[in-house]
């Protein structure tokens, strides 16, 4: 019998992601991508919270995060005609409040490091495999891709991002086949990236609010990265790929709106340098597992990226499964051989459910009521939003009362000591991983998982 292996299903930000945690635990796994190469180009930002920058230093990627990812320390709300109405040091407080800072890397840029990290990238990262069957037994697992490959494993991973084909597979042997309409979308997002126009301010994160939009624009050390958020006359569950004139109808009606006090859309519009427009879809469907399969990433938890969530949560998701799994198979004792059957399996998937959903969906609650009170939704956000926020500080407030408790809620791999622990006032649920209180450790020793920076 082959050894135990998981298959993950798409090489985006959280299957790499998972990947990476797999190896840590000397899993063996695949990823299947059904893309020709990775773009470094494309993406606008993707920023990690201090809870996720943990498992970086966990998976020793920190220091190479280092050297791409841009520092933030303030935000400046304006109106749409450019006028400033409130700064406040909201991301340096991140740092204060949590040891560890906010980190805002190019998406391209941040994918790339992933890939090229990745243990056993050559045997393991495969590009060009559309998936498009999954056949389960009870003893294993058949993942069939467009040019009629075919790959053998224990367990499938769905990393396949919020039109997730591992989902809808899933859904159609379940009794749900109606939840795969569980993404729906009230706004959609035209982003991308500009060149660093002379008047942007480093470490400025600028976000303008009105009625039925917001803009963001985060100043990166080599590109600003822009996105504007536009209220859709009523939510839909439909698909839909934006033409280049949809595109250009909508550049035309926020030409003048502006990201910062010097710079309007068509500005920025002018100096950009890579773009996309599409729905930003929102949903956590009820179905997470199905037999041998499980969902990860977008796939299971989507959430507009307003608050920087997105990604974030996906990495906790991982986290969890891996330390999941390897408790499962240190237990079974099975790993070698690669026998464990789909009710053990499933035993793993329903606790991982059951720590994940319920923080996942905090973070889907407060990314969607952020991005609607910024966007003016109603009179009440509209006032709270332009008069309060600013007078009490509301930003930080917001930081320590909100979103602190879903950052210190974070997980860490229980088997991989930190090596740059950091903590402030707002301490993490999980204390510090050292050595010789990691899961399965002996005398201060690490079984089964590698503790160096230098993977
Ligand atoms: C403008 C913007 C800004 C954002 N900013 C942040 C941020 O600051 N912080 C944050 O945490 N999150 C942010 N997010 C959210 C974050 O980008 C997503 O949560 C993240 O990309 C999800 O990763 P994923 O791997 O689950 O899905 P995806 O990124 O969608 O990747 C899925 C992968 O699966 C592949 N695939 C699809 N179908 C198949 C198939 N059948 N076979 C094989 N491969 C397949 C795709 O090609 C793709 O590579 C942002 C999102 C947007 C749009």
């Amino acid at each position: 019998m082959p050894p135990f292996k998981v298959i993950i299903v798409g090489g985006g930000p959280a299957g790499l992601i998972a990947g990476h945690c797999l190896a840590k635990a000397d899993i063996d796994f695949v990823i299947l991508e059904r893309r020709a190469s990775h773009d470094p180009l494309a993406g606008g930002s993707n920023a990690l919270w201090p809870q996720s920058v943990r498992v970086f230093d966990q998976l020793g990627l920190l220091e190479e995060a280092r050297k791409i990812y841009s520092p933030v320390n303030h935000k400046l709300s304006l109106t749409g005609d450019g006028t400033a109405y409130y700064k406040s040091d909201l991301f340096a407080q991140i740092e204060v409040l949590h040891g560890h800072p906010f980190t805002m890397f190019h998406r391209g840029e941040l994918i790339a490091m992933l890939e090229r990290r990745l243990p056993g990238r050559a045997e393991r990262f495969h590009t060009d495999k559309q998936v498009t069957a999954i056949e389960t037994d009870e003893s294993g697992v058949c993942v069939v891709c467009a040019d009629g490959s075919r790959f053998e494993g224990s367990m499938v991973i769905g990393a396949d991002g919020v039109h997730s084909t591992v989902r809808q597979m899933m859904l159609e042997k379940s009794s749900n086949k109606s939840e795969d309409n569980a993404m729906e979308t009230t706004y959609v997002g035209l982003y991308g990236t500009c060149s660093p126009l002379p008047k942007l301010e480093p470490g400025t994160f600028y976000e303008t609010h009105g009625s039925g939009y917001s803009l963001q624009l985060g100043v990166g050390q080599t590109c600003g990265y822009f996105l504007l958020y536009h209220r859709l006359p009523r939510p839909t569950r439909a698909r839909h790929q934006f033409t280049r004139d949809e595109i250009e109808a909508m550049v035309d009606k926020y030409a003048d709106i502006h990201f910062t006090p010097d710079y309007s859309m068509r500005d920025v519009w002018e100096a950009k340098r890579w773009h996309h427009m599409a729905h930003i879809e929102e949903g956590l469907p009820k179905t997470w597992y199905g037999e041998r399969v499980v969902l990860l990433g977008d796939a299971v938890h989507k959430m507009t990226p307003n608050v920087g969530f997105g990604f974030n949560n996906g990495i906790m998701s991982a986290v969890a499964l891996t330390n999941g799994l390897r408790k499962l198979l240190l237990v079974t004792n099975k790993k070698d051989e690669g026998i464990i059957s789909t009710q053990a399996l499933q035993g793993v998937f329903a606790d991982w459910e059951r720590l994940r959903k319920p923080q996942a969906k905090k973070a889907v609650e407060l990314s969607a009521l952020y991005s609607r009170v910024v966007a003016w939704d109603n009179l009440f956000y509209r006032v709270v939003d332009r008069y309060i926020t600013p007078r009490l500080d509301g930003d930080v407030l917001l930081l320590k009362t909100l979103t602190s408790p879903l950052v210190q809620e974070g997980l860490v791999l229980d088997f991989v000591a930190e090596t740059h622990f950091k903590e402030g006032p707002k301490r993490w649920k999980i204390p510090e991983m050292k050595l010789a209180t990691v899961a399965g450790s002996t005398d201060g020793e690490v079984k089964d998982g590698a503790v160096s920076d230098s993977q």
